[in-house]
């Protein structure tokens, strides 16, 4: 039997296993942390629940093409829940807008803001529906691997509506001019990790994803999706091995390749590699391996980093939702000082989740559990006083909101910043989200996915095709699967 290496348990790692070992090959997955799933791991303190990282369910469709190739539905697995409101935007003078599930109260809401926006966004959602169908249920699911893949009947055909070359700022800014509507609809890219006005407008397939699709939770939270990858990839017969980091990699011969562990050496078949990139080709390969320089890496533009906060509350929290986005603030400032000139945000825009509102299994009765997240530029300098000073400034406004005495009343605090990507996930300069989907940086522009000087050796993950997120990884795992699997069978 075939031998096949994962290095990395993040969902691109877990979704690449579960592939290659339904096609018969004995795959081990080897991560350098003590618990699987990577950024979506949760970890309990005090009686309460934490994710991690991500808290946006966006694009269930993904997750469920991923779920019925093995014959199964999310629902064998977790119950999944639509948020209504999907989630509320708090502008300065604590004005609210708050995104309902339902369409149609979405189009009145729109209305009342601006005259004409409903019928306006319908027209827009037209359109981003098109992009989704074409994006999401075609061209994310290339390798990236050759131009070739890009010209289909779809998209000769499409080609000015997928808008790849225009950029979404201008798109949404010929719809809306109100600027809340206009700041509701770019805040779904920044998930894409670039600025609306870097961000092509084929991304407006985020909106469709976003506002007509709607936002989920998953009951108990994302370790349960975490739990349910798992599971298959071990009834497939992966093995996982964890406290386990791979030191290097070599070429054994034209056809196998050699991992160095903490505590081992492992021949294999092939290798799908989900660790960040970065660290892949600069520490575990020799020069003459790697598909990239240091030179290449300075030249990217990266998603941001960010700075978080889990905080076990022991009282109720008023007028939160389970997703809270505090855009009280000059977004255009905070953004220039996460990729135009990088430092410590002068003013910060941040975001809320409060997922005890939905799930009572993550905070103890009548207690409140709060992630809370600042964007900032990779690699700035991170330290305690720092944390501690955002921390007050973030309470304070917290606190304000919600006319709630938060600070009195915390249980559990815990602080995550870049230091901790870093010595984590060997991020490079502490990135949260791998690169950023900027127009030079899309579809067959991203790092390769394949290794150009070892045979059957693959990348995978957030920092290569299709992009930053938890849809994109998981599809990024199979994509990688898929071509590896063509590769050892003999296809290509
Ligand atoms: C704070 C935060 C919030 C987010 N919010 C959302 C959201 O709401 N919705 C959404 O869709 N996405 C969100 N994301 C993005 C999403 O979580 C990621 O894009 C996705 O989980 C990345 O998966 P991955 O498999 O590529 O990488 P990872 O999850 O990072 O997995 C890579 C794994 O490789 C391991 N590793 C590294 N080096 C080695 C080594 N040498 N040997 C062995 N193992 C190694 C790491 O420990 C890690 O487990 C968020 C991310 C963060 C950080």
């Amino acid at each position: 039997m075939k031998t096949v290496g994962i290095i990395g348990s993040g969902i691109s790692g877990l979704s690449a296993a579960a592939v290659i070992a339904s096609e018969g090959y004995k795959v081990t997955v080897f991560e350098k942390n003590q618990q699987l799933g990577g950024r979506m791991r949760q970890f309990e303190a005090e009686g309460f629940v934490f994710d991690m990282g991500p808290s946006w369910y966006w694009m269930p469709d993904v997750f469920e093409r991923f779920f019925s190739r093995f014959g199964y539905k999310s629902s064998d697995f977790y119950e999944l829940v639509k948020l209504d409101p999907g989630f509320q935007v708090i502008y300065d003078n604590e004005e609210v807008i708050k995104v309902p599930a339902d369409w149609d109260e979405l189009l009145e809401l729109f209305e009342k803001h601006e005259a004409g926006a409903a019928h306006k966004l319908k027209k827009f959602m037209i359109e981003a529906a098109y992009k989704y169908e074409v994006g999401v249920n075609n061209l994310i699911y290339k390798p990236g691997l050759s131009i070739k893949e890009l010209i289909n009947a779809d998209t000769i055909k499409g080609a000015f509506r997928l808008q790849i070359f225009s950029s979404f700022s201008k798109h949404v800014r010929t719809y809306f001019k109100n600027e809340k509507l206009i700041s509701l609809m770019e805040f779904p890219v920044l998930f894409l990790g670039a600025m609306p006005q870097n961000t092509p407008a084929l991304y407006s397939l985020m909106n469709y994803a976003g506002l007509k699709q709607g936002t989920f939770y998953p009951m108990g939270g994302f370790k349960k999706v975490v739990d349910a990858f798992i599971k298959i990839s071990k009834d497939k017969g992966t093995e996982f091995f964890t406290s386990e980091a791979i030191e290097s990699i070599h070429k054994n011969g034209a056809s196998q390749i050699q991992l160095t562990t903490t505590s081992r050496k492992v021949t294999l078949d092939g290798l799908i590699a989900t660790a960040d990139y970065n660290h892949i080709e600069s520490k575990l390969l020799q020069k003459e391996h790697r598909n990239y320089s240091e030179k290449y890496w300075k030249s990217k533009v990266f998603a941001p980093s960010c700075l978080l906060f889990y905080i076990g509350v022991k009282q109720k929290v008023n007028k939160l939702e389970h997703h809270n986005l505090f855009f009280d603030t000059d977004f255009s400032k905070h953004s220039h000082e996460i990729y135009t000139d990088p430092q410590w945000p002068s003013n910060p825009l941040f975001y809320v989740c409060c997922p005890s509102k939905t799930d009572k299994s993550v905070a103890p009765e009548g207690m409140e559990n709060l992630f809370v997240l600042m964007p900032i530029a990779p690699g700035l300098e991170d330290n305690g006083n720092i944390r501690h000073e955002f921390f007050t400034v973030i309470m304070r406004r917290l606190e304000k909101f919600t006319g709630t005495d938060i600070i009195n009343n915390i249980v559990y605090t815990k602080s995550y910043c870049v230091k901790d990507f870093i010595s984590d996930y060997n991020s490079y300069k502490g990135n949260a989200y791998g690169l950023a989907n900027t127009l030079n940086q899309t579809a067959n522009l991203k790092p390769k996915i394949k290794n150009r000087h070892i045979n059957n050796f693959y990348y995978a993950g957030q920092l290569t095709v299709p992009g930053p997120g938890v849809p994109p990884s998981i599809v990024s795992g199979q994509v990688a699967a898929n071509e590896l699997i063509k590769s050892l069978s003999g296809v290509k």
